[in-house]
């Protein structure tokens, strides 16, 4: 499909794993670009050497993968503005940055580490803001040669105006910074490598990015980005900034308030097309607030004006809700194929595939992650494992009778047992003993399943199969007249 001129990227750090953070990012760009038929472009920002890891970039690029977001430009799939990972860019930001010196609008400082961070920790003390303190803004050419023959090792930083950056923001409209807000911050580092703001700043014109989308965090960024630009006469894209993401106590989200990667809800069982439908919800609604929206739909409808102003809150409860409904949504075959592996060992080695698959239609509706399989197909263990509810149940001299009373009517019957069978068994039995209703049903579950909830009993006696049914009443029969 021929392209506008809309151009939006994602550039994540590889530096970590995908957070929901990040995802929701990524995914409002890429809504974005597919409803406007624009263009969407990944971009590695890796030159921070000591945190980023390739690791760390197959990751991302796997989750992202997994989300169903693709890029129609990006470090594997290659593209016109390329090279997209920012480790194959340095030479252009290091020749920018020379330019920029010798316009005079960023210069080199020799201050070391060590001084900064006594500087920083005293404006700290006294109750300043700790920025910069200009020590190196006018440095002699003479001075900067003598440092540079000492190798004091260098970092280039920008000379940051006094003034207001006034913008219209795409989400919050109208937007004053004042420019005192930041220090005069490093554009090159001294090892030659530039920092984010520089080579983001750099590379968004590069690459033609007519919007950039992200989080409200970055808006100190955006106006180290927009000084840049107008240091060096450069177009400004336009920039939306998407409102935070609280956790349900509203403070920052982070490790303590449980999964919070892609990675981490992948594993415990949320589908792919559940954790997309639910991050666009964080900060995004439908003009009808409809909730459960297919991609399709989503593309259709998502638009800038819908994004919310105020923070989003990270809700795993919601979460877990939209992916009992999209685990419900998906057939039982199709499901099969990424569930089978959230079976327990023990489950996996009594039964075969085709009874897996059978298990998994009659849990289908009581499970909201696929991590929920574990504890939900406990009822087919062999023998089961007895809480204390059925313990109590098997006590009573009923409940024998009734169990006897199966075991006569399953031995009877010759050959495999199906539900219908074990259906009119039970319908039988309960005639024969004048038992119905809790007391005929909870002590054939607690012998069969150790419980008496759980999923339909004819479809776990079915597969349990004869042999193993009449074991397990044996045996609770014994230890009932034991106990
Ligand atoms: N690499 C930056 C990050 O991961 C990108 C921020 C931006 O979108 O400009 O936070």
């Amino acid at each position: 499909m021929a392209k506008n001129g809309l151009r939006v990227r994602f550039a994540p750090s590889p530096t970590g794993y995908l957070h929901v953070g990040g995802a929701r990012t990524a995914i409002f760009n890429w809504l974005f670009a597919r409803h406007n038929r624009g263009t969407f472009v990944l971009r590695i920002e890796d030159t921070d050497v000591e945190r980023s890891t390739r690791e760390s970039e197959n990751s991302l690029v796997e989750d992202l993968r997994w989300l169903g977001v693709d890029w129609d430009e990006g470090p594997d799939v290659g593209g016109p503005r390329g090279p997209y990972r920012q480790s194959d860019r340095l030479e252009m930001y290091r020749r920018e940055a020379e330019t920029m010196v010798e316009a005079g609008v960023a210069y080199p400082c020799f201050c070391t580490d060590d001084v900064l961070e006594a500087k920083r920790k005293q404006a700290i003390d006294s109750g300043q803001s700790p920025h910069y303190d200009g020590t190196c803004r006018s440095l002699t050419p003479g001075e900067v040669a003598a440092n540079r023959k000492a190798e004091v090792p260098e970092v280039i930083r920008f000379r940051v105006p006094d003034g207001v950056v006034g913008f219209r923001d795409l989400i919050r409209e109208s937007i004053e910074l004042p420019t005192d807000m930041v220090g005069d911050f490093v554009l090159l580092r001294s090892n030659g490598n530039p920092t984010y703001n520089f080579a983001a700043a750099l590379d968004d014109h590069a690459m033609g990015i007519t919007q950039v989308l992200r989080g409200e965090e970055h808006l100190p960024n955006t106006l180290r980005q927009i000084l840049i630009y107008e240091a060096l006469d450069l177009p400004i894209p336009q920039f939306g900034h998407l409102p935070l993401i609280l956790a349900e106590d509203k403070s920052k989200l982070s490790k303590r308030h449980g999964a919070s990667s892609v990675g981490e809800l992948r594993a415990m069982g949320c589908l792919a097309g559940a954790v997309f439908n639910y991050l666009v919800l964080l900060g995004w609604s439908h003009p009808e607030e409809k909730e459960i929206l297919a991609v399709g739909e989503l593309i259709e409808h998502f638009t800038l004006d819908r994004i919310s102003k105020s923070a989003a809150v990270y809700d795993r409860g919601k979460l877990r809700w939209m992916n009992g409904q999209y685990i419900r949504r998906t057939p039982v075959d199709e499901l099969f194929e990424t569930a089978d592996g959230f079976f327990p060992t023990e489950i996996r080695e009594t039964y075969d595939t085709r009874a897996r698959r059978r298990m998994l239609e009659l849990l289908h509706e009581k499970i909201d992650t696929l991590d929920d399989l574990n504890e939900k197909s406990i009822p087919f263990l062999n023998p089961p494992r007895l809480d204390d509810e059925a313990k109590a149940v098997l006590q009573t001299r009923e409940a024998r009778d009734v169990i006897t009373a199966l075991e006569t009517a399953l031995e009877q019957s010759a050959g495999e047992i199906t539900a219908e069978e074990f259906k009119s068994a039970m319908k039988r039995i309960g005639k024969t003993t004048g038992q119905k209703g809790k007391a005929l049903f909870f002590p054939i579950r607690a012998a069969l399943t150790g419980s008496v909830h759980g999923p339909d009993l004819a479809g776990v006696a079915e597969l349990k199969g004869r042999k193993t049914l009449l074991d397990l009443l044996r045996h609770a029969r014994e230890r009932d007249s034991s106990g």
